[in-house]
């Protein structure tokens, strides 16, 4: 299940929120509440190498992949 981050505008903490449900929704910080916080791509998208990113289908749109 992919994993997003969002970092808080504020302070600066990341929020890791699990999709899954379509949920679009910008989640409130979890340290200070604040609901300034922006999408981040660290885990999965940008930092990953580039081995794995070429291991994925490129045919599927995300992670319904059935050759994952
Ligand atoms: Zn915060």
């Amino acid at each position: 299940m992919p994993l997003l981050e969002y970092r808080c505008k504020d302070c600066g903490h990341l929020t890791e929120v699990l999709t899954g449900s379509g949920a679009n929704e910008k989640p409130a910080c979890e340290e200070c509440g604040g609901k300034d916080t922006e999408k981040v791509f660290s885990s999965f998208s940008a930092r990953v190498a580039p081995s794995a990113a070429a291991s994925r289908c490129e045919s599927c749109p995300n992670d319904t992949c059935p050759m994952r």
